[in-house]
């Protein structure tokens, strides 16, 4: 039967390819950018090296190969809410604020990031940011327009807005085109959402450990089946139905650990050593807020790669409000991943780090701020940010690094 056969699929084997520190610059001519004069247009490897003739043609029809993009945290808070609002239209707009990042994300096969918000409309609802997070649907319009294709939707705001936000939550962001995980309008078939990419099967799952105490707000039997907080048993099924449904790769969102912490807990490193041993390939964190190590994990004759957390891709935390710079702090993580269509491995050929940083800034002549998505070393010769911005971004740029890279030295 093939059933078993599909059990014993050959499992995704992470090369030791160390993590790649590199600053992409996929300036598509047609891209419009903010400040274009920022964008730094290097040569890939592939456009100096002489290609060498030594393989057929046929061998690269034996390889399927795609890019995953991943994101931390986007949030909205009300500052950022009243920059997105044109009083003279009476409309909201933050596409500007993804310019930056919009080449990467979109170069991407597909792009996942956790949106740590509501969309539950304005009537009778107010639009609000902290604590109970509730914004306008342009905001899904704007992470559209970057280039994401799944949001990961468990998180502990989900509940913000009670039963009825989850499901408008959902069936706005479904309605953008982008697909949804980790909170459902009803009891799901699946938990998993599957996606076929070119031809490799993606898993995805998604669980979050906390909803600030706004469980209440569900019944028992709709908090089972419309959010996925961090169960095992729950957690285990779903890495066997994606095994089932023959996943290539499988990937986990975890909202997980302590807000502000820079070292990742040890139920984090419990939870991500259980998963890798059940057959999770990546697992990508947040809740945090601010960048945790990353680092390849075996544990139970498997093996994964674990981001703990991936900071805030996006929101109003930063020094100025929380006297906390690292909250500023974000990353994009491509990963490049191939299948050999002849013996069916799957294999993360390997990992990129894209540091970026939250631009905030009240520029002449305007009342509200500026928000833009930076990634960093593609913005470090603009003319249009000021020295002691750059002296941020190249404190944000070091930090992240060095806490990415802090996992390279553990076991
Ligand atoms: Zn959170």
């Amino acid at each position: 039967m093939r059933q078993t056969r599909r059990k014993k699929r050959k499992k995704i084997v992470l090369t030791a390819v160390g993590v790649a520190v590199l600053a992409i610059s996929l300036a598509a001519a047609a891209t419009s950018y903010l400040w274009e004069d920022s964008v730094t247009v290097s040569k890939s490897p592939a456009d100096v090296l002489t290609p060498e003739i030594t393989k057929p043609l046929v061998e690269s029809d034996s390889f399927i190969d795609i890019r995953l993009a991943a994101a931390g945290d986007i949030m909205f808070h009300n500052a950022q809410l009243k920059s997105g609002y044109d009083a003279k239209t009476d409309t909201y707009n933050f596409k500007s604020v993804f310019d930056g990042v919009k080449p990467i994300i979109s170069a991407a096969d597909l792009a996942i990031a956790n949106f740590e918000t509501t969309t539950n409309g304005s009537d009778p609802h107010k639009f609000t940011g902290y604590p109970r997070f509730n914004s306008p649907d342009e905001v899904i319009d704007a992470i559209q327009y970057a280039g994401f294709d799944v949001m990961s939707t468990a998180n502990n705001h989900s509940l913000d807005m009670g039963r009825q936000g989850i499901i408008r939550t959902v069936q706005k962001i479904q309605k953008s085109g982008m697909d949804t995980v980790g909170t459902y309008e009803k009891r799901p078939e699946t938990r998993v959402l599957m996606k076929n990419v070119k031809g490799i099967k993606l898993a995805f799952m998604s669980y979050t450990e906390s909803t600030n105490g706004l469980e209440g707000t569900l019944s028992p039997d709709e908090l089972d089946a419309m959010i996925n907080i961090v169960d095992e048993q729950k957690m285990k099924e779903d890495i066997q139905y994606s095994k089932k449904q023959g996943a290539d790769a499988i990937i986990a969102f975890l909202h997980w650990g302590n807000e502000y912490e820079r070292t990742p807990s040890r139920k984090q490193e419990q939870l991500a050593k259980l998963l890798v041993s059940e057959g999770v390939d990546i697992i990508l964190g947040s809740h945090p807020h601010v960048i945790q190590k990353s680092e390849h994990l075996t544990s139970g004759g498997s093996r994964g790669f674990v981001v703990y957390s991936m900071g805030n891709f996006i929101s109003n935390q930063r020094y100025e409000t929380l006297e906390n710079e690292y909250t500023e702090d974000g990353v994009i993580i491509n990963f490049d991943i191939q299948k050999n269509k002849k013996t069916n491995e799957t294999i993360i050929k390997n990992i990129e780090y894209v540091p970026t940083w939250v631009y905030r800034n009240m520029e002449n002549g305007q009342q509200t701020y500026t928000y833009q998505i930076l990634p960093i070393l593609n913005y470090m010769d603009s003319k249009h940010i000021s020295m002691e911005f750059k002296a941020r971004m190249q404190r944000s740029y070091k930090d992240t690094i060095t806490r990415l890279d802090a996992g390279k030295t553990a076991s």
